[in-house]
Formats: structure tokens, sequence, C-alpha cells
């Protein structure tokens, strides 16, 4: 979990005088630390078990890297599906730019997640020479779901409206932990099937009714093993904020400051698949003195977490000399440009979660949902939501809508390029578009409406 630094975030989400000190003692210590402490309050065997789970996991992947060495590079061919459910207000949605700006920022956070996993991200280079030769690729693809559970088309995001300014953090809903509320919004069905799908979520995370400079928030597939009372699949995944969700870009532009460049994503995928902070979540201790360890040998002691963007060398009281601390690790609070890397254990630790018998394995096994479903002419209900005629098109193509809450109207080619991008007028059901200048083939019409969106082919001829 990452949080923000707590004078940024006081900053920037201006919060009162009374909530400051809400947000101050909440930054004190780390989510995940939070988490953990929570369910080690229900039950306090869970400490002896997550310290056993870190260490079988970082002793098998250290066994896996001994015994391949080509494993640093190997690429695992893995294609996970991935579904965001985004639930925001309509003034949340237009800081992101309105349902096209939702798509930018879709879009943006994929190719980032991927870049960070595959090791193609382009600062690489900012890498310090001394810590590339540790420098790891997960190896991991992650690709939008195109089929949804029912086997209906799906542009791999809903987009849920609520007028529910935010979720809280930790707030106990239903028979599940709660972690976060916002998941249960449309009830456990907004979690699409765990095993399959890898959800996430995007809303405004609060703590206690104000903004709690959560960054994100996981729970990983590990804390399903040990029985936890309460604690169901439908809370697997990953919670975003909304404020940094995405990418910078043209025309996308909300986001909370240092925090642009879609990293929180790839921070918390990274305790998805079983990483820790590389300070070991002990309030500055060191390892050897009475602290713990993230449990990966590659990356150096570490007392506690960096903010903002340091310069190299950095030192602290648990690496005084050498190299320094890997401020610039995914698994530090560094801001987004300032952190470039997993090292070679860390993506072992990863990547070793899809492999059989281990957590992640099923997510690898359905590559197929993150293609469009074929033989399906009208999917998600279009038929109730918008009419398109005539199809096939030589290019005219006319859309009307037959519902009232569809706010854009988007076709995108079948890789996904955007072609068309319409805003509706709420005064307006009819709609003329003219796409004879794109070449012939399968498009897929979007209409974007509070609910998700309904998709539906349309063959240019
Ligand atoms: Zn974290």
């Amino acid at each position: 979990m990452r949080f923000l630094p707590v004078s940024l975030g006081l900053l920037l989400l201006g919060l009162s005088a009374s909530a400051q000190q809400t947000n101050q003692q909440t930054n004190r210590s780390c989510g995940m630390e939070l988490l953990k402490q929570h369910l080690i309050a229900k039950n306090p065997v869970m400490e002896e078990r997550f310290a056993q789970t870190l260490e079988e996991n970082t002793t098998y992947a250290r066994q896996l890297l001994t015994n391949d060495a080509a494993a640093k590079t190997t690429a695992n061919d893995i294609t996970i599906p991935v579904v965001f459910h985004i639930v925001l207000t309509d003034a949340q949605i237009a800081q992101l730019g309105g349902p096209s700006g939702v798509a930018q920022r879709v879009d943006s956070q994929m190719a980032v997640l991927n870049r960070d996993f595959n090791g193609t991200n382009s600062d690489v280079s900012q890498i310090p020479a001394d810590f590339k030769a540790v420098f790891g690729k997960a190896n991991i693809g992650f690709a939008l779901a195109h089929t949804d559970p029912k086997g209906a088309g799906t542009p791999g995001y809903e987009i849920i409206t609520t007028t529910q300014q935010g979720f809280e953090e930790s707030s106990s809903v239903g028979s599940g932990m709660g972690f976060s509320s916002g998941k249960y919004v449309n009830g456990p069905a907004t979690s699409w099937d765990a095993d399959k799908y890898l959800n996430i979520w995007v809303f405004n995370l609060l703590n206690n009714g104000s903004a709690s400079g959560i960054l994100g928030l996981t729970m990983p597939p590990s804390f399903m093993t040990y029985g936890i009372s309460g604690l169901t699949k439908d809370e697997l995944g990953i919670v975003l904020n909304y404020g940094a969700f995405g990418k910078y870009g043209p025309g996308v532009n909300y986001f909370i400051s240092g925090i642009n460049g879609g990293r929180t994503l790839t921070h918390e995928m990274g305790h998805f698949f079983e990483i820790w902070h590389v300070w070991g979540d002990d309030n500055g201790k060191c390892p050897g003195a009475g602290g713990k360890d993230d449990g990966i040998t590659d990356t150096p002691p570490q007392s506690n977490a960096t903010y903002g963007c340091p310069s190299y060398p950095l030192f602290d009281s648990c690496t005084k000399t050498g190299d320094g601390i890997m401020f610039m690790n995914f698994m530090d609070y560094v801001n987004d440009a300032c952190m470039h890397m997993f090292t070679a254990e860390q993506a072992k630790v990863m990547s070793s979660q899809t492999l059989a018998g281990k957590e992640s394995y099923s997510l690898i096994l359905h590559p197929e949902l993150t293609s469009w479903p074929t033989g399906v002419s009208n999917i998600v209900n279009a038929a109730n939501v918008f009419n398109v005629y005539p199809n096939p098109s030589t290019g005219s193509v006319n859309i009307t809508l037959l519902q009232d809450g569809v706010n854009n109207i988007r076709v995108t080619d079948i890789t996904g390029r955007m072609v068309e991008n319409i805003m509706v007028d709420k005064s307006q059901t009819s709609y003329a578009m003219n796409l004879s200048g794109q070449p012939k083939g399968m498009y897929i019409i979007h209409c974007n409406t509070g609910n998700g969106d309904a998709v539906s082919k349309l063959i240019l001829q």
C-alpha cells in the first residue's frame, strides 16, 4: 500500500484542520501494516503465518533462480485478464475527463503495468549502475478482459456511478472484511470470478470520512489461504485511489501530486504477487537488530519508507555505506517518476506465484477472456441501450439511443484503437457518424452508461 507524504496529501486534498490530525495519525504506519495488524488483532497466530508465507515464497524464488540460470530473462508468455470496476460520482468522473478520460486512464494504466512487469519501462535507463546487476523482469503480461463472466463483450472496465463521495478503507461490510466497502457497491457481484479475473477497483478511498492519503490497497491471494473468518474471494484484488489511476497525458490532468505515472498499480500488483515493502514494515528497525526485512536478498537493508525524489546514493541507519538503499524500487514510496525497478528476486517471487500449485495459477489459464466473444452480435444488453443502422455499413452509421443515461459513444477497432468518440448531449437521441475513411473490418461500438458499457459489433464493408 502506498501512502501520500502527509504534507502533500494535506495540501492537495484540502483537508480541514480536524481531518489533518486523522490523516497524520494514519500516515504514521503503513497501510499494508494496518491490514496485517487488523488481521493479527483478530487472530494473533497470523503474525507467524505472514512471516512463514514470506519465507516460503522467497526461498522458493531463490531456488528457482539458482536452478535456472536463464530465469531472469525467460519470458513466461503469461496473459492475465484484468477488469477495472470504476466506482465514482459524476463529479469525480468529470475530474478524470469524463468517460473518454476514464478510457484513456485505463489504456495508459495497462501500458504502464505491462512495461513495468516486463522491464520495458523507458526509465530503466535511470537505474544506478550499481543496481543494474540485480534488475529483474517478472515477465507477466496483463490484458483487459473482453469477455465478461456471462460470456458477453466488455471493454475491460465498467463505470459505476455512485452518489457516495468515497468509500472507507477499513469498514466492515456484509460478512467480508470490508477492505474496502466500495467493492460491494453492487453487492458481491461487483467482483468478477477471482479465479479467472484480476479485479481492480478505482474509487475515492476514505478514512473515517476524510481523504485517507492511501493510494492503493491490496488483498493478495495468500490471505485467502489462512482460513480468515468472513474473508471471501470477493475481496481479492486491488483498490486504487482515483487520483493515482492511470498516467499523465494530453487531456488527462487530475492526479495526486507526484503520483501521475501509473506506478501505484505497479506497486500494488507487487503486493498482489506476494512481495513486500523494501524496508520490511518494521518502523525503522534494521534486519539483524530486532527489525524485519522484505525477505529479499538482492534489496539492501532499509530502515523506513522513502518519499519524494531523492538523489542517489542515499544512505540510512540500515545501509550506511556502499550503494546505499534502493529507493528507486517499485516497492518503496518515492514519486512515480523516481521508481524504476524490481529486482531479480522480487520478480521471481512474483512470477512463481503463477506456477502450477501456487495461488495465482488459475489466473493464467484463461487468456481467451481477453478476446472479444465470437458469434455474438449484440452484447451486454446493447439491444436495450442503442440501435445501430445500417450494420454492416459502408461508412455512414446512425446510432439511436433507447434510454437516458448514456454518457458517450466510442468506436474502437478490434485492437482497441479509438476511431470515434462522441460526448452525448442529454437532449439528443440520434447520432450520425462517418467512418468511410476507416479500413474495412470489424469495429466495436461502446455506449457508456452509468451501469457500464453496452457494446455492439459494427462491420464496415
Ligand atoms: Zn505497499
